[in-house]
């Protein structure tokens, strides 16, 4: 559920009219409801009410200050896969027994940053990194807590690009060496192992291979423990999908995830923690373009928006699906187009989507790409020399600019030509 719904015939995020920011901002723009952000964590951490649990926001899906501070002050953790996360986070205001630190390529000075600043626990994905953070540690005279990312060889049956958790995919090291590992970590004076933790993928729509996953998780908890480790945390991962659209079958709930979680890892007596990004942040977002042109061509009629690739790169990168409505609701009954919706950036790869069946439109209207405020304007780029489009988050029937659009001077300013061209 999220808040983006019509009332009078325009599309509103809450109580505002998406036609009055875009009257403000321009378009196109990213727009967030924070209600929805509210909402959406809350399920999370009503669905481990049972547990001992933190819910770790995974950042990387929206990572503007704003979204963070919101869900920060709601009691939520961070996970952090680079030091420029780690800083935004701080920069919310998260405090450092508050952030996990992910990724397979972190540096010594990503180390060195997030030591000095404080952390919950980083999770390692591999005995070179543990050899480099036991160093960094130990250099500055503290001992890291960590957990070992395990890869449980489980296929989360998503897109190839955002399945990680099987033997061929990178992250990890495979759960049949575990022990192996964990005896290693536990001879390095610079860690701490407190824990396990997995994440076996993105946009997953199906509860079996996590629990297939955390089945596997429950069995080395009992193995490392015999072994003489503490296993006082296990960190699950994110990747619960979205129902993109909405017309499929609804993804499972988060509360149907949390008892299912309970169920296979609740008696173990550990804490949980989870790393939720896109089920948090995605259906809490739109972006708001308007149609240039209406373009007919022989077979097709394109619709050519403002909006590009480099605004939005989902459906260009991962073939994905984003459901588009019209600010101006259709009348009931209205015929129907079959429109491509394209950018104007020069690739044919820029369409978010083919023969898209909507209510007649024209040039000046304005439509929304619905579930965009997840891996939408993070993953932007200044392609075609586009300026990054603004980020603006309603709550109730107030909006702000979290992020506003650079200007053209301000672009071009980042560059140097060397004095001796
Ligand atoms: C990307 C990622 C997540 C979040 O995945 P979602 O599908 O957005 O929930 C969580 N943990 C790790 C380690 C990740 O890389």
């Amino acid at each position: 559920m999220d808040h983006f719904l019509y009332k009078s015939g325009q599309l509103h995020a809450e109580d505002v009219p998406l036609a009055e920011i875009a009257a403000s901002v321009g378009t196109p723009f990213y727009c967030y409801s924070a209600a929805t952000l509210t909402r959406h964590f809350r399920l999370f951490d009503e669905a481990l009410a049972g547990v001992d649990h933190l819910v770790c926001y995974a950042m990387k899906a929206n990572s503007n200050l704003a979204v963070l501070k919101l869900l920060a002050d709601l009691g939520a953790g961070m996970d952090v896969v680079s030091g420029g996360e780690y800083r935004r986070a701080r920069a919310a205001g998260v405090p450092g027994e508050r952030i996990v630190f992910s990724g397979v390529g972190k540096t010594r000075d990503e180390m060195r940053l997030a030591l000095e600043g404080g952390i919950r626990q980083f999770n390692v994905e591999s005995e070179p990194e543990m050899e480099a953070l036991n160093d960094v540690a130990l250099a500055l005279g503290t001992v890291a807590p960590i957990t070992v990312r395990v890869n449980p060889d489980v296929d989360a049956k998503t897109h190839e690009k955002i399945a990680t958790g099987r033997k061929e995919d990178k992250f990890g090291i495979p759960i049949s060496r575990a022990r192996e590992v964990y005896a290693h970590a536990a001879r390095l004076p610079g860690l701490k192992v407190i824990g396990i933790d997995v994440h076996i993928g993105s946009q997953l729509t199906d509860l079996a291979p996590f629990e297939a996953a955390y089945a596997k998780v429950a069995d080395l908890t009992a193995q490392l423990r015999a072994d003489g480790h503490e296993i006082s945390r296990l960190d699950l991962g994110g990747g619960l999908g979205i129902p993109y659209e909405r017309s499929n079958a609804d993804p499972p709930l988060p509360s149907d995830y949390g008892a299912m979680v309970q169920r296979v890892l609740g008696d173990l007596g550990c804490e949980i923690e989870i790393e939720p990004g896109r089920l948090i942040a995605g259906n809490a977002g739109v972006l708001v373009t308007e149609v240039i042109y209406l373009k007919e061509g022989e077979e097709r009629e394109f619709l050519i928006v403002d909006a590009a690739m480099n605004d939005l790169v989902r459906p260009a990168m991962y073939g994905a699906h984003h459901d588009i409505v019209p600010l101006d609701e259709a009348a009931p009954g209205a015929e129907t187009h079959l429109y491509d919706i394209v950018g104007p950036v020069c690739e044919s790869g820029d369409t978010f989507a083919k023969r898209r069946a909507l209510s007649a439109l024209a040039a000046g209207d304005l439509i929304a790409f619905r579930s965009a405020g997840a891996y939408g304007a993070v993953m932007a780029s200044e392609y075609n020399s586009r300026p990054l489009i603004p980020e603006v988050l309603v709550s109730g029937d107030q909006f702000a600019v979290i992020r506003a659009r650079p200007t053209f001077d301000e672009m071009l300013n980042r560059d140097t030509i060397p004095e001796w061209l």
